[in-house]
């Protein structure tokens, strides 16, 4: 199999395997109890808050542990809009449709059942967030806005410190989900002007289920969770060492290699753009061509069925995405196809394509022979199948 799909997730880091590996039975205690083997399990946590603490340029303290991304943005969203309500009354939730289905699914549930409003943000073709309609949308009846650093599907990068200004202005915490930003773009949080961060330790060679949110000093949380007190009271439960070890030593190398994994998918990804867009028919790039993640090539074909051609590929031994994981399978163009203005003949087929520090330049010429006669074919019979 060739693997282009690293937006999804990506194959843990032998480093950091290695690095997790004494958590599982050598050092197996709880870090919260007293004796040595517990308070040597507490200091590989601690440890792993300074690192991760020094890639976000922040204190220690402001690092919450949780179990991934998603719980990062529901941690994130559920607890500052609880807290504000609590303190202000402000019951409105800002953000846009482009945002993952942590974000979306998380809001439109704090509206149905808990009695908070949404104020959806303008995007625009890129999808991109419009400041314009941030400083509109966001007042002092706002309990907080939510803003994706970069998006999952179609690659596009916000600018986030022209909508921190406004939310700083206002007094409305500010949150991002950094999820996919991670790997590849600086996640300096007072860089950014952010509130709250959230990370998730799969999308940089790091292992599944867990994340991190930060916290920025003063801003109030109400816990999702209850419990004991581990993680400031914000996540309770009791931690899982060897990830949180793992998830530090992956954000580690992705900081310290940035440059180096940068230099090497940009000019693969734009080889891949450009052979697609010259090779093929009806073709266009979804979101933004200059703004976007340095890994990620993202398509929509007209007339194509997107999971038809996932099909085709993987027949052929390529593994590519159409959006959002999460979606496959769904029949409809997903929220974001839409929210970018795309017809439904084209949201139908979109195609994601995103490379990682391993993919080979051997990789990208195979895929690039395939592609075009897969896409006609997918034509063809989603043609037939009319
Ligand atoms: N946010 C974004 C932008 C993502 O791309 C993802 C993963 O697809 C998530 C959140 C969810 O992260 P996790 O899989 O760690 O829960």
């Amino acid at each position: 199999m060739i693997y282009l799909d690293y937006a999804a997730t990506t194959p843990c880091d032998p480093r950091v395997i290695e690095a997790m590996r004494p958590y599982f039975a050598a050092v197996f205690g709880n870090p919260s109890s007293v004796y040595a083997a517990g308070q040597r399990a507490e200091a590989a946590i601690e440890d792993a808050r300074e690192i991760v603490a020094s890639v976000l340029g922040c204190q220690p303290a402001e690092v919450v542990f949780t179990s991934c991304g998603t719980e990062s943005d529901n941690l994130a969203l559920r607890g500052a809009a609880m807290a504000r309500r609590l303190n202000s009354g402000a019951t409105r939730i800002v953000t846009a449709r482009v945002e993952h289905p942590a974000v979306i699914t998380t809001v439109e549930q704090l509206v149905e059942y808990y009695g908070f409003e949404v104020g959806w943000l303008e995007v625009d073709s890129a999808g991109r967030v419009s400041p314009e309609s941030a400083s509109r949308l966001i007042d002092e009846k706002t309990a907080v806005v939510s803003v994706m650093y970069a998006n999952n599907e179609i690659g596009t990068i916000n600018t986030l410190r022209e909508i921190a200004a406004i939310c700083g202005r206002r007094g409305v915490p500010f949150h991002t989900d950094a999820v996919q930003a991670a790997a590849y773009l600086s996640v300096r949080v007072d860089d950014q002007g952010v509130d709250l961060l959230s990370l998730g330790g799969h999308k940089l060679h790091g292992p599944k289920g867990v994340g991190a949110l930060y916290v920025r000093k003063g801003t109030e949380l109400v816990p999702s969770m209850t419990g004991g007190g581990q993680e400031f009271g914000l996540r309770p439960g009791t931690p899982n060492v060897p990830y949180i070890v793992g998830f530090a030593t992956a954000l580690r190398l992705a900081h310290d290699e940035r440059e180096q994994r940068i230099a090497h998918v940009r000019p693969l990804r734009d080889q891949v753009i450009g052979t697609v867009l010259e090779a093929i028919a009806d073709a266009r790039l979804t979101g933004s061509p200059v703004l976007r993640l340095p890994n990620h090539a993202s398509f929509a074909f007209q007339g194509v069925d997107g999971n038809l051609l996932l099909t085709l590929l993987d027949a052929a031994g390529f593994a590519c995405s159409s959006g959002s994981a999460c979606k496959t399978g769904n029949p409809e163009p997903s929220e974001v196809m839409r929210a970018i203005g795309l017809p439904r003949d084209w949201g139908l087929g979109s195609l994601r394509v995103t490379l990682g520090k391993d993919t080979t330049p051997a990789e990208v010429s195979s895929f690039l022979e395939i592609l075009p006669g897969l896409v006609e074919r997918a034509r063809e019979l989603s043609r037939l199948a009319a």
